[in-house]
Order: C-alpha cells, then structure tokens, then sequence
C-alpha cells in the first residue's frame, strides 16, 4: 500500500495536488477538513459541534478526527493505498494513526510537506474566500487564528515524521505541475 500524508498550512495547495495524485496512484482521498463540512451540511450532531470551531479557524477535538478516519479506513479494506490531506494535525492524532495503521499491519509511505511563506498563504485564501463560501476564508483574523493554529499544533507533526525518517519537504510556490511533478518524485524513491 502507499499510505501519503500530504503537509502543509491552510492554503498550501493540499486539495489541488491531492486531486493530481489520487488520478495518478489511485488512492482514497481522506480530507478530514472535507469530511467534517460533508457532516456540516448532512446537520449532524457532530457537524454542529465542529461548525463552531471551524468557522473561528480552531482545530476539532482530536477524538473526533480520530474516529472519523478510523471508519473511512473500515470501510476501504480494499483500498490501493490512501492520501491523508489536512490530517493528522497534532501529534496525537499522528500516533493515534500509526496505531490504527498497525492493527491493519500498514504504516504511512511518506509525508509531503508543502512550504509557503504565511504572507503568501494570507493572499491565497483571501482568494479562495471570494469564490469557495467558506466562511474562514472570508476574514483576515479567521486566516490568522488558522496560521497559528497550525504554527503551534500542527508543524511538530512534521518532526514526528521525521524522526521515522518519512519526512520529505517540497517548495510549495511555483507551477502547479512543477509542484506536482517533485511530488510523484518524492513517491516514487520511499515507495
Ligand atoms: P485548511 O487546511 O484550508 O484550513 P481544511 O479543510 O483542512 O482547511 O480544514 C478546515 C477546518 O476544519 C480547520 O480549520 C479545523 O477547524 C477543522 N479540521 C480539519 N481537519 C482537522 C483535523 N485533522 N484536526 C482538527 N481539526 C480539523
């Protein structure tokens, strides 16, 4: 199996990349941040809860991502491999998937980062903002809380994959292709 986890802060261009690498490695797309706003719009429970949170640019209970990819990988048994896009997001969540992976005897391939510089992120998803409805993309503090949630939650993910030597990073300003082309490169030599 190729199990990728796809890095990066709010605007980095996980969801587009995502969409190249799902076509070209036929894996399952798991975005919790889509998943959580699929719950949104079906008004669950759990929706509301998360709505909340998200609409402020605050991460979900961990628990709550947890168990959300923990059914998706139930339901894929059958799966070539996965890409995890906007998740883990902590360190706990990144343990908690090693644990689910194992009881499957998989592990994650590799993770992604993409680097963008904050200035460059606050542009792009001012951007998103005017056309995606998506009410944190629309408020220069939402913008800012998300930056630093994932400044202060989220980057030491990063070093957790790298001390399993998983860690690879990618320039994340550029062609799109360009962009995607030293991803399938990163792929390609871990797996
Ligand atoms: P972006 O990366 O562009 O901010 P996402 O769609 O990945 O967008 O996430 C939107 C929001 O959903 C986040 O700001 C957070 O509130 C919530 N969320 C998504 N994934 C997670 C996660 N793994 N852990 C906690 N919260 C999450």
């Amino acid at each position: 199996m190729l199990n990728l986890v796809l890095f990066g802060p709010p605007g980095a261009g996980k969801g587009t990349q995502s969409e190249k690498i799902i076509d070209k490695y036929n894996l399952v797309h798991l975005s919790t941040g889509d998943l959580l706003r699929s719950q949104i719009q079906a008004g669950t429970e759990l929706g509301l809860k998360a709505k909340t949170l998200m609409d402020q640019g605050i991460l979900v209970p961990d628990e709550v991502v947890i168990g959300m990819i923990d059914s998706k990988l139930s339901e894929n048994r059958d799966a070539a491999g996965f890409i995890f896009d906007g998740f883990p997001r902590t360190v706990k969540q990144a343990e908690a998937l090693d644990g689910l992976l194992a009881s499957y005897n998989e592990s994650i391939t590799v993770m992604v980062a993409l680097i963008v510089p904050d200035e460059e992120l606050k542009k792009r998803l001012l951007h998103r903002g005017q056309t995606s409805g998506r009410p944190d993309d629309q408020d220069e503090q939402k913008i800012k809380t998300r930056i630093e949630e994932y400044n202060s939650k989220t980057a030491p993910v990063a070093e957790y994959y790298r001390q399993q030597n998983k860690y690879v990073s990618i320039e994340g300003v550029g062609e799109i292709e360009e962009i995607f082309g030293a991803i399938c490169d990163a792929i390609e030599k871990e797996a």
